[in-house]
């Protein structure tokens, strides 16, 4: 094994992956100099009047070519047999559900909702929607009607896609309290008619269209989805995207992902959350793969299960989902073997390097780090296939991305400002100069959010980091959740990271708790593999593991033992509930929060 391995550090330590000979640089060089938008660009085909659409590049284009029988998504469940959709039927499916809401006289801004478990008649609308012309959220189905209502009114939605049987639970009472709301189009959950009084059957609708569209010629600037951050450090916002994020969407897939068309590609998260849509729906169509939907919720055994029968070769997956697999012990994946899978990589949280180096063992790859957020709408960091892992790190910026690591200037009388720190190993913030296709390009009624984002042409991410002199990016915490010890800054993933090593730990979470002396101390909270139960011995063995790795100044101070952490639906752990819990604060907006952690 080569590569570099230092927890949470920025120097090299321990080392794994790539080719010993290839230069480090070489993502910096010749590749990256090569690259341009523009060229990105004329990789997809564009609408055949001009214009472009993400639809049309991942759906339509296929259709037209020899992709046309190729299965382009598989829905797998734990009780109904596989469905596979071709290249040739989800266009038709699609043109279709475009051809519904032309009827309905839903059109090109007008915004659809998507609330449902990962169904086939989801993809189909989030798809159809696009090719309309039409602005698409999908929803968690297991959001509440509180959180769907409040984002349906933000959003001024006019359409709404769900299963009758959630519409019963979720909807029908707070129906009257979204008065945007024109149409509501059922799927029944199981089959058959809906019938629902103010509600349409959608598949009485799709029977009745005709399975030829033509597609709007949206424009790279209109709007295509509107996606709500994930509540991790407070209120969600929506983040509007555009057509023209196509564009990042296909490079990432290629090069961040790595998807080529004879690929069996599993993304796990769900659209809910902007990976599932960006990567779970968008990008490996654009590539002309075969995507698995599994319509189960997480399990181990069906998962390890599914990575093996199903052929998958590339798996997109979060730190959340690892960190559950590890939790289950290596025994269960070992049922199995992968010949197929050839690439893994990773989202959402920072990747500790404990999991980089459990990939490697159990599934026999180390898995990629790379970072995003809802605003970027694609993949900006990332380790790739192209050079060297360092577990721990985020990884590289990709071709097109020139990011930075800012500090900010308070100047009396002055408006805030930004200055790039270009010597490594400083911690500061993570900045990215604007203007790659799948940027934001606003916050739903909250202009003034949106611009203090941004300082110049820099969008500033609220993310703490530094860079190291291979260029490489590592995450030290959410700007909010920094620690501030003793003059110490501490961030919450290097400490985290160190408790993660510990052979009983299998989450980690930690917060900075007021202390009269050194301003914070850090606290931490964990949870524990199975086949270990909390005891003072333990709870001493893993404060002294803690203090021997970091030093007195930053380990923990306290430890608490929880059964899960509090995380939200798109898996983050939730360190702000943490800190509200233990200080008996008021916990803020909880919409996000996944029931029962
Ligand atoms: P909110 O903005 O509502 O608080 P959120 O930031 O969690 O929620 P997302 O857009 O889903 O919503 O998540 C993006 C954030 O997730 C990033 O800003 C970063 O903090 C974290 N993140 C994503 N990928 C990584 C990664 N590889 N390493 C570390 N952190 C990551
Ligand atoms: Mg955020």
């Amino acid at each position: 094994m080569r590569g570099c391995y230092r927890v949470g550090g920025r120097s090299a330590r321990r080392c794994f992956g790539g080719n010993p000979s290839a230069p480090i640089d070489n993502w910096q060089g010749a590749a990256r100099r090569a690259f341009s938008w523009e060229a990105a660009r004329a990789q997809l085909h564009g609408l055949p009047g001009g214009g472009l659409n993400i639809a049309f590049e991942a759906v339509d284009r296929h259709a037209a070519g020899p992709l046309r029988d190729r299965t382009a998504l598989r829905f797998v469940s734990a009780t109904a047999p596989p469905l596979d959709l071709s290249y040739g039927e989800l266009a038709r499916r699609t043109s279709r559900f475009a051809n519904v809401l032309r009827g309905l006289g839903v059109g090109r801004g007008d915004r659809l909702f998507v609330l449902a478990g990962r169904i086939p008649e989801l993809y189909v609308a989030v798809l159809g929607a696009l090719k309309n012309g039409t602005v698409v959220t999908p929803l968690f189905s297991a959001f509440g009607p509180e959180p769907i209502a409040t984002r349906i009114n933000i959003g001024e939605g006019s359409v709404l896609v769900t299963t009758d049987a959630l519409y019963e639970r979720k909807l029908a009472k707070v129906r009257d309290a979204m008065p945007s709301l024109k149409h509501v189009l059922l799927v029944a959950e199981e089959g058959g008619a809906t019938g629902i009084p103010g509600t349409l059957d959608l598949a009485a609708l799709m029977a009745a269209a005709s399975d030829e569209a033509r597609v709007e010629p949206t424009m790279p600037e209109d709007p295509s989805l509107l996606h709500f951050t994930s509540g991790t450090t407070g209120t969600p916002k929506g983040a509007i995207h555009v057509h023209g994020a196509v564009v990042t969407h296909h490079a990432t897939g290629r090069y961040a992902l790595d998807l080529h068309s004879e690929d069996r590609y599993w993304c796990t998260a769900d659209p809910g959350w902007v990976t599932g849509t960006s990567y779970g729906i968008i990008a490996p169509l654009l590539h002309g793969v075969t995507s698995l939907v599994d319509r189960e919720e997480f399990d181990a055994q069906r998962w390890y299960r599914l990575l093996a029968e199903e052929r998958i070769s590339v798996w997109y997956t979060a730190p959340t989902a690892i960190r559950m697999l590890m939790k289950s012990g290596a025994e269960v994946a070992r049922a199995h073997a992968y010949p197929e899978l050839r690439f893994i990589a990773s989202v959402g949280e920072p990747l500790n390097p404990e999991a980089v180096w459990w990939g490697k063992e159990v599934l026999g790859l180390p898995i990629h780090d790379n970072w995003w957020q809802t605003e970027t709408g694609g993949i900006m960091i990332a380790n790739t296939p192209a050079f060297d892992i360092k577990p721990g790190s985020m990884g590289r910026p990709l071709p097109g991305i020139d990011a930075f690591v800012v500090e900010h200037l308070e100047v009396e009388g002055e408006p805030p400002k930004v200055r790039v720190i270009d010597e490594p190993g400083v911690e500061g913030e993570l900045a990215l100069r604007a203007g790659w296709p799948s940027m934001f390009r606003g916050y739903l009624n909250n202009e003034v959010r949106y611009r203090k984002s941004f300082d110049g042409e820099l969008y500033l991410s609220g993310d703490l980091v530094s860079r190291d002199a291979d260029g490489y990016y590592w995450f030290v915490g959410r700007a909010d959740d920094v620690i501030k010890s003793a003059g110490h800054l501490i961030g919450p993933f290097e400490v985290e990271s160190v408790l993660m090593e510990h052979p009983a730990v299998a989450e980690a979470g930690v917060i900075g708790k007021p202390d009269p002396t050194v301003g914070e101390v850090v606290k931490a909270f964990v949870s524990l593999k199975t086949g270990h139960a909390e005891s003072e011995a333990l709870r001493k063995d893993i404060l002294g593991h803690a203090r021997k790795r970091l030093g007195a100044a930053v380990a923990p101070k306290e430890i608490a033992f929880l059964p899960v952490l509090p995380r939200t639906r798109s898996g983050k752990i939730m360190r702000r509930l943490l800190k509200a819990r233990e200080l008996g604060l008021p916990e803020g907006d909880t919409s996000t929060l996944e029931a029962g952690s």
